[in-house]
């Protein structure tokens, strides 16, 4: 139906987080209806995107300009680095206004299922923010999983030589829980409840 152009942008919606091929073909068909104050603006807000984020060379966050909005606020205390699994996770910790410091994006857990190993994950640019600069704690924020706490005692052990405070995010975080499901209440107390 419709031709090839419009099955493809059907496809592409469909295989986005949370919509499928009914609300792919409700979105596609609202954009068509309204092509000057909907489908044109997205295209382009797309490209824009796509063109200006690009990955923090410091953090891992997502943000247009590099070094991220978040690792040149000078407001924020540079002795504190959340380590989070993903930029979800940044996001939400960002959201729920808990964490003060600096951020350092693994891009995933270790994961012998999968086969996800510490080369594989954003470890070495960590380890040498922590050993260059004025690092004094380091949260590990990671979520409940069993790969989660994996690559916590991998990295508290890394770490270790280097003297500083290791911490981790506690109470209140679901067992297989991402961070990025939590609602920013108890995101708040599983940070202040690091121990
Ligand atoms: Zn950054």
């Amino acid at each position: 139906m419709g031709g090839p152009e419009l099955e493809a942008l059907i496809q592409i919606f469909a295989k986005l987080p949370g919509l499928g091929q009914r609300s792919a073909r409700r979105i596609v068909l609202r954009l068509l209806q309204s092509p000057d104050t909907r489908m044109v603006p997205l295209a382009r807000a797309l490209a824009d995107a796509a063109r200006a984020v690009r990955s923090c060379g410091d953090c891992g966050n997502l943000d247009s300009q590099n070094p991220c909005t978040i690792c040149t606020d000078t407001n924020r205390d540079r002795s504190i680095i959340c380590v989070v699994e993903g930029v979800g996770d940044l996001w939400a910790l960002e959201r729920a206004r808990v964490h003060g410091g600096l951020y350092h994006v693994l891009g995933g857990t270790l994961s012998a299922l999968s086969g996800t190993g510490p080369d594989d994950l954003n470890i070495g640019a960590l380890l040498d923010r922590v050993a260059g600069s004025q690092v004094s704690e380091v949260i590990l924020a990671l979520s409940a999983t069993v790969d989660g706490a994996t690559t916590a005692h991998f990295l508290a052990e890394r770490l270790a030589a280097s003297g500083v405070r290791i911490t981790r995010v506690a109470q209140g975080v679901p067992i297989g829980g991402a961070l990025d499901v939590l609602d920013d209440g108890t995101l708040a107390t599983a940070l202040l409840a690091r121990r």
